[in-house]
């Protein structure tokens, strides 16, 4: 596996590549969602393609006041885990290599920004797209993997690919979940134990809201209440936001149709946690 730290080494690395390459950018921390993310890119790539991963826990998509100081960076570990997972290059660089001082220049979508991740957490999507876009022209995948977990993300990188015209292929990958349903990230290692076995709460009520569907509810509405019920039940859990939106536009729904999408964001204790859900 190649190592990568800084620009220059990762245009050369680029420009003299002979084989497609795919693309799995996260910030560390790695944990089993993330080897999913890489275990597609190298089926879809095959052996003979280039898997590559970024690790970079990018200042510029933490709102002040947030956990960018605290984010784990267990760097050591996170080289190994790509080593023994069959990564080609891993692109580490450090913050003062991706962005100048005097930058003044960011990409930002405009529209599915606006809501749900996009307004509790104001400029986060201007900094992801902003690096994400940066990744594509220094690593210029053929394709890139992103989790299903960030259902806004990926959307909002699905729409910059297609407005701005990069040569990238994007692919969704399903949640991975523990076993009592918590989504993987690598924000769960905040959680203490009380709160760890309160967090299974976000996958509780959205497979609440999904069964309420299921009996043939239909009201947006009434289906929010039944998330809102399960939620407030838990003393450690405090909703930032539950919706249901149309999974392309992200626009509230007043009734299901066959793209809505269960949104929710929620804090255990400290620790903000999202999750989603697709009615079909
Ligand atoms: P992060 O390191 O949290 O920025 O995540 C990097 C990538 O991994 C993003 O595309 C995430 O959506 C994806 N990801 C994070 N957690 C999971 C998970 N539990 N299942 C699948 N993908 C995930």
């Amino acid at each position: 596996m190649k190592t990568l730290t800084t620009i220059a080494d990762i245009e050369s690395h680029s420009k003299t590549r002979r084989r497609p390459a795919a693309l799995v950018p996260t910030m560390g921390a790695l944990h089993r969602g993330h080897l999913e993310l890489i275990k597609c890119a190298r089926q879809s790539i095959g052996q003979e393609g280039e898997v590559a991963v970024s690790i970079f826990v990018n200042p510029l998509q933490f709102e002040p006041g947030s956990d960018f100081s605290s984010y784990p960076r267990p760097e050591k570990v996170d080289q190994e885990i790509c080593r023994e997972n069959g990564v080609d290059v891993l692109f580490h660089p450090r913050a003062s290599e991706m962005y100048f001082e005097d930058r003044s220049t960011v990409v930002e979508e405009t529209a599915l920004s606006e809501t749900l991740c996009g307004a509790s957490r104001p400029g986060h999507f201007r900094g992801v797209c902003t690096v994400v876009a940066k990744l594509f022209h220094l690593l210029r995948p053929e394709i890139a993997f992103f989790g299903e977990k960030d259902f806004q993300q990926l959307a909002i990188i699905r729409r910059m690919v297609r407005d701005l015209n990069f040569p990238v292929k994007i692919i969704g990958v399903p949640t991975v979940r523990e076993a009592d349903g918590l989504a993987l990230s690598s924000r769960n290692q905040y959680l203490n134990t009380a709160e760890r076995f309160d967090a299974t709460v976000l996958r509780r009520a959205a497979l609440a809201v999904k069964e309420r569907a299921d009996s043939g509810e239909n009201s947006v509405a009434h289906l929010l209440a039944v998330a809102r019920e399960t939620i407030t039940r838990v003393s450690s859990a405090r909703i930032d936001y539950v919706e249901i939106v149309d999974g392309e536009s992200l626009q509230r729904l007043s009734s299901l149709n066959e793209r809505a999408v269960l949104a929710l964001a929620v804090f255990i204790g400290k620790t903000r946690l999202i999750d989603n859900l697709r009615f079909q």
